[in-house]
């Protein structure tokens, strides 16, 4: 453990998102602790995609998933070799005219914003995808969305900040914050001015009031085919899937991983915490990952597990001042984007705690408007 000293900020939890939040800080010149009970890059994080995407659901959604792709983009030449950056890009799959509608609509509003983006023709999505099952009306094609393997990329940002002077206080769980101090579960007390609570699905528990639900999802992954699929692979009813605030749904979402491995997601369920997985969830993600992709019948598994994506109810992020307290902050509610975002999460505190412009507006993610919903 570090020696006690006084911190600028602390910031609770290293999923990719307090990772990234303490390298930010620490970069910029801030005396850092970051406290973690568990692994670094261990909860959510250990168990997403790690699929760095821009995303058009909402303007703000889009402001932070495209400067969050910008800043990931910038950093990739420096990310180490077990981060896995794959710059795949991602394919969203229309399997019938109406789908092909939204490819065109997307298409629209991505390049109207200078995202590169391209539509294939059912020849082009075979020919890019040759395992595709046939009769795929077309795609999408985003080119600059990529991949990488989150929990290593969580570890890389605290080893780094590490090397900026923050401090790692691993085991230890942050317990209570106001302006000026922290006290952990064995009764330390930090000095720390701020505190960010980057805690993930637990911060539901930490904030009376807070609307952060769990969304558990499934994931498998398989042994080596190099090649059997070349981008990103996402059906375009997954939003109809992300979208659904109550029911249970699986989406086709196969991504190809650095190793030549393949990551076959994915599901959404509310209202379960047990972490076990479902034999009946896992069976119907795979049989819609099948219907897509038929030749995936023939390849071996090697895991499954299940993780909690930390949900709102506006499926925007919490990043900012928590209403109640003075000199705590928020940095959770990211979903199914918080590998994507964790790096625009991470500028935007910063710019907070140090009065900095911005690069995009704040306020869409202004945590008072979920204590509003609850
Ligand atoms: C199946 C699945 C697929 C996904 N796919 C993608 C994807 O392709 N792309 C994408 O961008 N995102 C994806 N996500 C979402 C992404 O994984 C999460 O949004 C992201 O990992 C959240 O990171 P985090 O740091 O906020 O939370 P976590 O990784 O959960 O980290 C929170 C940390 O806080 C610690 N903690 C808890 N309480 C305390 C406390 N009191 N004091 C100190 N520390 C504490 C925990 O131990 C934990 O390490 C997926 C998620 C799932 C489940």
């Amino acid at each position: 453990m570090a020696a006690a000293i006084s911190y600028d900020v602390l910031v609770a939890g290293a999923g990719i998102v307090g990772a990234a939040c303490a390298l930010e800080f620490a970069r910029s010149g801030l005396a850092v602790a970051i406290v973690e009970p568990a692994e670094v890059g261990g909860g959510a994080t250990a168990a997403g995609m790690g699929h760095l995407a821009v995303m058009d659901d909402s303007p703000a959604q889009f402001a932070l998933t495209s400067y969050s792709q910008a800043l990931w983009s910038d950093l990739s030449a420096e990310l180490p070799r077990d981060v896995e950056y794959l710059p795949c890009g991602s394919l969203w799959i229309a399997a019938d005219e109406m789908e092909m509608d939204e490819v065109r609509r997307k298409h629209g509003y991505y390049t109207a914003r200078g995202i590169a983006a391209e539509i294939l023709d059912e020849c082009a999505l075979a020919d890019a995808e040759p395992n595709l099952r046939p009769g795929m009306i077309g795609g999408l094609l985003l080119a600059r969305d990529s991949v990488i393997y989150p929990p290593c990329a969580a570890r890389h940002f605290v080893a780094e900040a590490r090397k900026h002077g923050a401090s790692l206080f691993q085991g230890r769980r942050v317990m209570k914050a106001e302006k000026g101090a922290a006290w952990l579960d064995d009764g330390t007390r930090l000095i720390a001015g701020k505190t960010v609570f980057a805690t993930g699905t637990a911060a539901g528990a930490t904030f009376r009031g807070l609307n952060v639900q769990p969304r558990k999802g499934h994931l498998l992954i398989t042994d080596r085919y190099p090649g059997f699929v070349n981008h990103q692979l996402i059906e375009l009813g997954y939003l109809k899937s992300a979208h659904s605030l109550q029911t249970d749904s699986v989406a086709f979402n196969v991504q190809p991983r650095k190793t030549g491995q393949l990551l076959i997601g994915s599901s959404r369920q509310y209202g379960v915490d047990d972490p076990a997985i479902e034999a009946a969830m896992m069976s119907n993600m795979l049989r819609r990952a099948i219907e897509y992709m038929p030749a995936l019948r023939g390849v071996s598994a090697i895991r499954g597990w299940t993780g909690f994506r930390a949900a709102t109810p506006d499926k925007l992020p919490l990043i900012g001042p928590y209403p109640d307290a003075e000199g705590v902050y928020l940095a959770t509610g990211h979903e199914g984007l918080g590998i994507s975002t964790s790096l625009a999460t991470a500028k935007l505190l910063a710019d907070l705690l140090l009065n900095r412009q911005s690069a995009i507006p704040l306020e869409p993610y202004a945590p008072t408007r979920n204590f509003a919903h609850a």
